[in-house]
């Protein structure tokens, strides 16, 4: 069985120091402080995580081997360097992309990377996504907000424009949640993966389709972990009470609907989840060929990922469109 997962995470090691650096800083946002005492801290399994992280080298490959995994998409781990002043977040994400595109170059068989932009000068992460692309990246990987913004935001459409351009997908992944959605989830945990990392996301999902950035460029295309960050179970109701919105006059009518957008703009990955009904539901409303397995590598087990994906009740045709043909397709891989 081939297998091909799509959102496996590497560090650099200057990255990870430079966090420090951020984290030990009085202006660090509330939720990434939480982050970084959990997954730079001292705690054994925490120490694990990040030796796996900085491995893009044979220890990976022989844990994909182990594993049964194919080929691994790389990006980045969150929050990336969107957490840094612009002039460092460009160096450091053009220092990422190097030596990603070096990994690659060793096994380029069994690893394909996102590049890593820095929306924080969206000039400058046009033109890196350029020179990314140019290295042999199949895409590129932003985590959600960048010091509580949004990409709606017209100051980053030229990151769109050179993505659509490159039709280069962007892979919208998690982090924690800006500083004004945080608080209310601070103090039971709330902003973690299990819960915060998806209202973040399927938030700026949302704000990116009700912004019309994909009228303006109709070629753009998201790719969402974590099976959609939840919006596939929401899609009827968005629509529904869009429309009542629409017709008392509180939001502006689209030329579609919000889910025609989703439909058309958007694929999902199965990061994370191991839910045969969550699958399952994502399959109804969406279509087997809008979903690419991905493992979420170190963060989550990836036997437990295979093993899911091996047996859960869905067709063989199914199977093989989620665990490797969408992935060639969606992101060209050769
Ligand atoms: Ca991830």
């Amino acid at each position: 069985m081939e297998r091909i997962a799509v959102e496996e995470a590497f560090v650099t090691a200057e990255i990870a120091s430079e966090w420090k650096k951020v984290l030990a800083s009085r202006f660090v946002e509330p939720g990434f402080r939480m982050m970084g005492e959990s997954i730079l801290g001292d705690d054994p399994g925490a120490q694990a995580v990040h030796s796996r992280l900085l491995d893009v080298g044979a220890g990976r490959i022989a844990q994909m081997d182990e594993d049964g995994i194919g080929m691994a998409v790389l990006s980045l781990t969150s929050p990336g360097v969107q957490v840094f002043d612009a002039i460092t977040a460009s160096r450091l994400a053009r220092d990422a992309n190097d030596a990603l595109a070096e990994a690659v170059k060793a096994f380029p068989s069994r690893l394909a990377g996102l590049a890593c932009v820095a929306p924080q000068n969206s000039a400058g992460a046009a033109r890196e996504l350029e020179r990314a692309v140019g290295l042999g990246m199949k895409g590129f990987l932003i985590n959600s907000h960048t010091m509580g913004e949004y990409l709606d935001d017209m100051k980053y459409w030229p990151i769109f424009e050179a993505a659509e351009a490159l039709d280069a997908p962007l892979y919208l992944h998690p982090r924690e949640p800006s500083p004004a959605l945080v608080g209310p989830m601070l103090d039971y945990g709330l902003y973690f993966a299990g819960f915060g990392f998806a209202v973040e996301t399927s938030l700026h999902a949302m704000r990116l389709i009700m912004s019309g950035v994909f009228d303006r460029f109709p070629m753009l295309r998201i790719v969402l972990g974590h099976m959609g960050e939840g919006l596939p179970f929401w899609l009827q109701r968005i629509d529904n009470r869009y429309m009542l919105q629409v017709k008392l006059g509180a939001v502006k009518q689209l030329p579609r609907l919000p889910s025609a957008y989703f439909r058309e703009h958007f694929v999902i990955t199965t990061s994370g989840v191991m839910s045969a009904p969550a699958l399952r539901l994502c399959i109804d409303m969406l279509g087997a060929e809008r979903i690419m397995f991905a493992a979420d590598y170190p963060y989550e087990s990836v036997a437990e990922g295979v093993r899911f994906m091996d047996t859960v009740d869905i067709t063989p045709d199914q199977r093989t469109s989620i665990y490797a043909t969408n992935a060639k397709r969606i992101f060209k891989l050769d």
